[in-house]
């Protein structure tokens, strides 16, 4: 196997998981990443500043998928996991902060008593909601818009005042395109098999729901030492790193980089951003998932002392779009994760830029520090920032629009009867740090699976 030459485009967190899994695999094959930025990690980044560790991209991972805490505990990370803080969370809805009811998972409802007793929804609006109960099913086996779906099943009031706001903080999406399939299966799911989503998401719901304040554990868990540490020892697993090596085109046993190289490879592994899936392999299902709509957004962190920041018991709030405010929502990191700041001081990370309307990220750093203050401070007092560090993602957030599971089938189906080549990444299923990982572990052995089964047909032969 010594001969075997693997080559993994991308160095963001599901091409670094390639590359440790395909060393898993084949521990004598020869792996090259090749990475276009000067920089591994991709949307991972963490910058380091007078005793703060900001989270620039993503700040830590659902910890009930397991693949990535087992990557982390393997390559003797374990000790540095943490769980995330826990407390109030907030709706930022009719120019004032609400709590989330108690119960509510993802905005839907699952107990009665502090959905009646909530100021979120008018009694008309919660009425509607409680309709859940007799109306029949709306998922039909074909895919909807989330928007169809739980506007269907709980009134678009609702919607508009606890779901999207929720959502599309966490996707960075509209909920009018979002495919239910790709996003949220586990509720057509419910929906299913119960009918009524309050009484399913009642069945099924962990013990601790966001809205309640009792200290415990957190359902996120993240690495206090930084999530940059991670992505640098996945990267130790890599004979050979590029960066500043953007590559061009792809086709079997070949790699040719912008600036005309051709690099040769028994496997090739495409981990690339949403946008570079289509120029690089050029054929037209790769093209319909290249150009699926990608949003565009900016994280904006902003460090404070302690004495600046009004103290809010909770993790962070979202804000209802009708407000009309420039930020999506704003995380007390903090009280999250307490490594992120010193003793005396405190660490808030907004956004800003929506999937309608992103004309801010593209403003001025000067610019967004303003806005974003501007809307912090009508929620709550907010002093003058320490520093600030923005970090923009321009057309790079993949969406997973209606039908989005039917077009990356396609994909994998065509990409299938290319010999040796082979994708992973966020485009494809799932966006979290868990689902890039494990996509790429399924992609890592399938390939050297292919190259162990190539070497035996050599050597029999
Ligand atoms: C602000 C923000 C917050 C998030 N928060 C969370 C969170 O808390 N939890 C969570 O689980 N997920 C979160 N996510 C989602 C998660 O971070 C991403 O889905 C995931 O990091 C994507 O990893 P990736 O390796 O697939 O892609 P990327 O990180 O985009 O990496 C792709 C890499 O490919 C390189 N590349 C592109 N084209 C080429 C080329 N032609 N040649 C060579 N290299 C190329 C790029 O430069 C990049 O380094 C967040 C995302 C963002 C932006």
């Amino acid at each position: 196997m010594g001969n075997q030459k693997v080559i993994v485009i991308g160095a963001g967190i599901s091409g670094l998981a390639a590359v440790y899994y395909m060393k898993q695999n084949l521990p004598e094959a020869h792996i090259t990443l090749l990475e276009a930025s000067d920089r591994i990690g991709g949307k991972i980044k963490t910058v380091r500043r007078d005793g703060f560790v900001i989270e620039c991209g993503p700040e830590g991972y659902m910890a009930r998928k397991p693949t990535l805490t087992n990557l982390i505990k393997d390559i003797g990370l374990g000790d540095q996991l943490v769980h995330s803080g826990t407390g109030t969370y907030y709706i930022y809805v009719n120019h004032r902060l609400r709590q989330m009811p108690k119960g509510s998972v993802m905005g839907i409802p699952t107990k009665m008593l502090p959905m009646v007793t909530t100021g979120l929804v008018s009694p008309l609006g919660k009425l509607r909601a409680a309709l859940d109960l007799l109306i029949p099913r709306v998922y039909q086996d074909k895919d909807i818009s989330l928007k169809e779906f739980f506007e269907r099943r709980l009134g678009s009031e609702l919607v508009t005042n606890m779901i999207e706001p929720l959502l599309s903080g966490i996707y960075n999406g509209d909920l009018a395109d979002m495919s239910l399939e790709a996003t949220l299966p586990q509720f057509a799911a419910i929906e299913k098999k119960h009918r009524s989503l309050i009484l399913g998401m009642k069945s099924i719901q962990p013990p601790k729901q966001a809205g309640t304040s009792k200290k415990s554990a957190g359902r996120f868990l993240s690495l206090s030492c930084g999530l940059d540490v991670l992505v640098e020892k996945l990267a130790s697993y890599a004979d050979e790193i590029r960066l500043k090596t953007p590559v061009d085109h792809v086709e079997p046993g070949k790699v040719t980089l912008s600036d005309g190289t051709v690099l040769n490879a028994d496997s090739i592994i495409l981990a690339t951003s949403p946008k570079q899936l289509g120029p690089l392999l050029d054929f037209p299902e790769a093209w319909s998932l290249s150009n699926d709509k990608r949003t565009t957004t900016a994280t904006v962190a902003l460090a404070f002392k302690k004495e600046e920041v009004e103290q809010l018991d909770g993790t962070g709030y979202v804000v209802s779009r009708k407000e009309g405010l420039n930020i999506t929502a704003c995380s007390f990191m903090n009280h999250k994760w307490s490594y992120t700041a010193p003793e005396d001081c405190a660490l808030i990370r907004t956004y800003v830029g929506t999937a309608e309307d992103a004309a801010i990220v593209e403003e001025s750093d000067e610019a967004i520090e303003e806005k974003a203050l501007a809307d912090l401070r009508k929620i709550s007092k907010l002093g003058t920032p320490l520093f600030s560090v923005i970090t923009r993602q321009i057309d790079n957030m993949p969406q997973y629009t209606v039908n989005h599971n039917q077009r990356v089938q396609a994909f994998e189906d065509a990409l299938g009867k290319i010999n040796g080549v082979y994708a992973c990444g966020a485009l494809l299923h799932g966006v979290g740090l868990p689902d890039c990982v494990d996509n790429a572990m399924h992609v890592a052995e399938e390939a050297a699976g292919q190259l162990k089964e190539n070497e035996d047909a050599a050597t029999n032969s």
